[in-house]
């Protein structure tokens, strides 16, 4: 590819580096660029290049801010089919979800277009009759944002839209997998005249070395991090010298509940979206199945079905339905959860175990799953359905809470009550009541315990970009 932006961009320009890592096509490991690899001199020009531009971008009107983020948003769906494409290439999902990606990444700078004019504060009644209690929101600073492969272009947006329209400029450091996106982003930026300085992206294949300079430098005020725990631990804990405000949107192990009075079809179909959206590959993605004695023959018939209908390929080709695994790594994690679970006793219901060769693993699904087994445990990210029986409801719920994660659950019930007093006791920062996709712009999405901390989406998204400051005024 040889149109596609591959330098650090820095203080509005493109910035070549002395070295280069390569960016490949996770289907056939083809070479699609040669991007550079930021030095520690770039990460410096890069955090200086976003200090000087705050200070103004801070100062910049809210509707204005919006304004550039509106067309920014303008601008993605205008290169969709180009975005979607290098989507495709670099990450290996299908062209269809990566035309959904696109829209999806927009409407978070769409929203917080809008949201740019509403960073409301507050009046307080105060206790004395002279004085007078006003709060108001200044943006935290510049700002890191570290950015996983699995959604190149989303998981930046939400980042880039709250931060932009609090009044924050921003350095990106995209995932060493799928660093075009975020290029490519930083082009449409340039193309809409954002200010140069506001939006910077330092590409790299050595994130530990790169993140460290981030996190070590005294201007960079907050950090925000989506990926695995294990690496958000990491960020946290070397964000505390300095106290940076941190964000960590992070791996899952989401229950999929269905109680025998489910509508069947809604909660296969369901199944299907939470379960297979990018192979698997998805931090929402339906881990495991739990399902009430009555409806587990029936539901799994019809979702085995369903899966039988998906076809498996290269994400450009048409009519695909899932892509590659991102990397041989994932294939060798998923053909270990696999086989560890049918050497405790898993049955094999639908599909071949892995063999761990080449990068399409088409989906199996298992059953008599336990809790011993990693499968159950892990975060699977691929096409593998773990499900297991639970003889009444507060067997479901207690499995479904059985896990250190709580980024989403999902339930399936007809019953009113059954609905409410799921979604109240579900552990998780969010809750799909018959539904398998939660995911939008106008809501806060985001974790508890060892799924994160903090919101992305929605107002509460722009908060996490803001300080309180309270001012007391004598009358
Ligand atoms: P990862 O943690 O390996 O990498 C994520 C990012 O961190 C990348 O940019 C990577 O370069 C960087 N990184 C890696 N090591 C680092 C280090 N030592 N210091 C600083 N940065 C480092 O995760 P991944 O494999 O890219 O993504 C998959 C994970 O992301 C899954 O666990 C998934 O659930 C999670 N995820 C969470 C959400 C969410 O919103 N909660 C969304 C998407 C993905």
């Amino acid at each position: 590819m040889t149109d596609v932006a591959r330098d650090a961009f820095i203080d509005g320009r493109w910035a070549p580096g002395a070295r280069r890592f390569t960016v490949r096509d996770p289907f056939d490991d083809a070479l699609i660029a040669e991007v550079t690899a930021a030095s520690e001199a770039q990460v410096d020009a890069a955090i200086e290049a976003a200090t000087c531009a705050f200070p103004s971008w801070r100062a910049t009107p809210g509707p204005e801010r919006g304004r550039f983020l509106g067309q920014l948003a303008a601008a993605m769906l205008g290169a969709e089919a180009r975005l979607a494409a290098l989507c495709t290439r670099e990450n290996g999902k299908p062209f269809k979800e990566s035309v959904a990606e696109v829209r999806y990444a927009a409407s978070f700078l769409s929203w917080f277009a809008g949201e740019a004019e509403r960073a409301y504060g507050e009046t307080i009644p105060a206790s004395h009759p002279t004085q007078r209690i006003t709060v108001v929101r200044e943006p935290v600073g510049p700002c890191a944002l570290i950015t996983p492969w699995n959604f190149p272009y989303a998981m930046l947006t939400r980042k880039l839209g709250a931060a932009l329209a609090a009044g924050c400029t921003v350095i990106a450091k995209p995932a060493e997998e799928t660093p075009l996106g975020t290029l490519a982003l930083a082009q449409l930026a340039h193309e809409i005249g954002l200010p140069a300085g506001v939006f910077n992206v330092v590409p790299t294949d050595d994130p530990e070395r790169i993140a460290g300079r981030l996190l070590g430098s005294r201007a960079i005020r907050k950090i925000s991090f989506t990926g695995s725990t294990a690496v958000g631990r990491i960020i946290l804990r070397n964000a505390a010298d300095d106290l940076k405000r941190v964000s960590l949107e992070l791996g899952g192990n989401a229950p999929f509940v269905v109680l025998a009075d489910a509508d069947l079809d809604a909660a296969v179909a369901g199944a299907m979206i939470a379960k297979f959206r990018n192979s698997g590959q998805s931090c929402v993605a339906a881990n495991r199945f739990i399902l009430e004695e009555p409806i587990a023959e029936p539901f799994t018939r019809q979702l085995v079905a369903a899966i039988g209908q998906l076809v498996i390929g290269r994400g450009s080709d048409p009519g695909v339905d899932l892509g590659p695994l991102i990397d041989d790594a994932s294939v060798r994690k998923v053909t270990r959860l696999v086989g560890d679970a049918i050497g405790k006793g898993a049955r094999v219901v639908h599909g071949v175990p892995p063999d761990g060769s080449g990068r399409l693993v088409a989906p199996i699904v298992l059953d008599r799953i336990t809790p011993d087994m990693a499968v159950w445990r892990e975060e699977i990210f691929g096409p593998v359905v773990a499900l297991r029986t639970a003889s009444d409801q507060t067997d479901a719920l207690a499995q479904a809470n059985d896990t250190e994660y709580g980024l989403v659950a999902y339930v399936y019930t007809r019953d009113g009550r059954t609905q409410a007093r799921f979604a109240e006791a579900l552990e998780a920062g969010m809750v799909g009541v018959n539904e398998g996709l939660v995911s939008t712009a106008q809501a806060p999405f985001g974790g508890i315990k060892h799924s994160g901390l903090g919101r992305e989406g929605s107002r509460h998204g722009l908060e996490d970009y803001t300080n309180l400051k309270y001012i007391s005024k004598r009358i």
